[in-house]
């Protein structure tokens, strides 16, 4: 699609054009990915974090959170939990810090993974903005994908949601870093931002073509009291369906132009809808994240108001999951990496 077809798809408000573009993408992703869908088990490994931006709840300037950074033996039990339970590959997420001393804790978790599942678990980082040296640290002990959101496209939009020491040229820039350590390389943006436009949008999916990413993860913005964002575009209100139309229709237009990419359906649909992340599957993504770390926690790592938080037990947790994927018909890759076509068309990340 060209941009101008991108942004009418975008505006359309046709309900049957809304269901026609779901069911075009699903068989989309269908046709090229077959009915798998793969899972990454999160661990949400610290909401430490030393930037600003203006939409987290997690970040710095927040004094309300009760900061965390979790013990070995913690991480350790979400991994072997996530191996255990075949889950193929887990995700160490947290806020962005980048200390000798975190970066020393992240290489140590990599290997005691690498060790406790004999190298069987995928490990995907997104831990932020990282000079070369750490990527390649982290790469080198044994992760192999990367997600860091680009979170808009547009410079002069990235500008408004971020202090001013907050860089779009530097996002950019670790990004390339990150492909250049040798990870598979994955981004993302917000849907339904104050000040973001329909046409911001379409040039998020073109940027993901233009950078050649191999995995997606984005997500409706969800306002969070405690930041300032909410209040500083007085014509923008909070309406969650239009949240969630926007981000089932980004999905859907993002699975039409790039057909091989691992595409996530994230937790932010589920917080706007009970069966959010289902209708993402719907709608051509083929990954989920279920949270697998410690209950404890999950209120401490609200990145946005409404964020599923109940303490489920990791085990429950994956038989609801297994209850809902087999209400939709879709197939779990157990004990499977799940790389992104694009990624071994590519040769990117792969060491096995
Ligand atoms: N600190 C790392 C990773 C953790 S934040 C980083 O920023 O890359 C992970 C993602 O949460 C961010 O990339 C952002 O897109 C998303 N996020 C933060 N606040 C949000 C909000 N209010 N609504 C929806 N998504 C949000
Ligand atoms: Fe920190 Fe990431 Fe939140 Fe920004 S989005 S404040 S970097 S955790």
């Amino acid at each position: 699609m060209t941009r101008n077809e991108l942004i009418e798809r975008l505006k359309d408000p046709n309900p049957s054009s809304m269901k026609a573009l779901m069911e075009e993408a699903y068989r989309v992703k269908r046709e090229n990915l077959g009915p798998k869908v793969f899972l990454r088990g999160l661990v949400e490994v610290s909401n430490l974090c030393s930037k600003n931006c203006y939409y987290c709840g997690i970040r710095r300037e927040n004094g309300k959170v009760h900061r965390y950074r979790m013990s070995d033996e913690e991480v350790f039990r979400a991994a072997r939990w996530t191996w255990e339970n075949r889950y193929g590959s887990l995700v160490l997420q947290g806020g962005e810090v980048s200390s000798p001393e975190f970066v020393r804790d992240v290489t140590r978790w990599i290997e005691g993974i690498v060790r406790l599942s004999g190298g069987e678990l995928g490990i995907t980082l997104s831990l932020g903005e990282q000079s070369l040296e750490t990527y390649r640290r982290w790469y080198d002990t044994g992760a192999h994908r990367y997600l860091l959101r680009i979170e808009t496209s547009s410079p002069e939009l990235y500008g408004k949601l971020h202090p001013q020491d907050h860089s779009f040229k530097d996002r950019v820039a670790a990004l390339e870093r990150i492909r250049e350590a040798g990870f598979q390389v994955g981004t993302g943006v917000m849907m339904g931002l104050p000040f973001q436009s329909l046409e911001n949008m379409a040039d998020d999916i073109l940027f993901f073509q233009n950078l050649d990413i191999d995995m997606i993860g984005m997500g409706p913005y969800i306002p969070h009291q405690e930041t300032p964002l909410p209040n500083m575009d007085a014509s923008w209100t909070f309406d969650p369906v239009r949240q969630l139309t926007l981000g089932l229709k980004m999905i859907a237009l993002t699975r039409l132009q790039l057909p091989t990419v691992n595409i996530a359906s994230t937790t932010a649909l589920e917080a706007l809808h009970p069966e959010g992340r289902e209708r993402g599957l719907l709608a051509g993504a083929n990954v989920i994240m279920p949270q697998v770390g410690e209950g404890v926690y999950r209120k401490e790592y609200l990145l946005y108001e409404g964020k599923p938080v109940n303490e489920k037990s990791p085990q429950e947790v994956r038989e609801e999951m297994e209850r809902r994927l087999a209400s939709i018909g879709a197939v779990i890759g157990y004990g499977e990496w799940g790389d992104s076509l694009h990624a071994r068309n590519r040769g990117a990340g792969a060491r096995r």
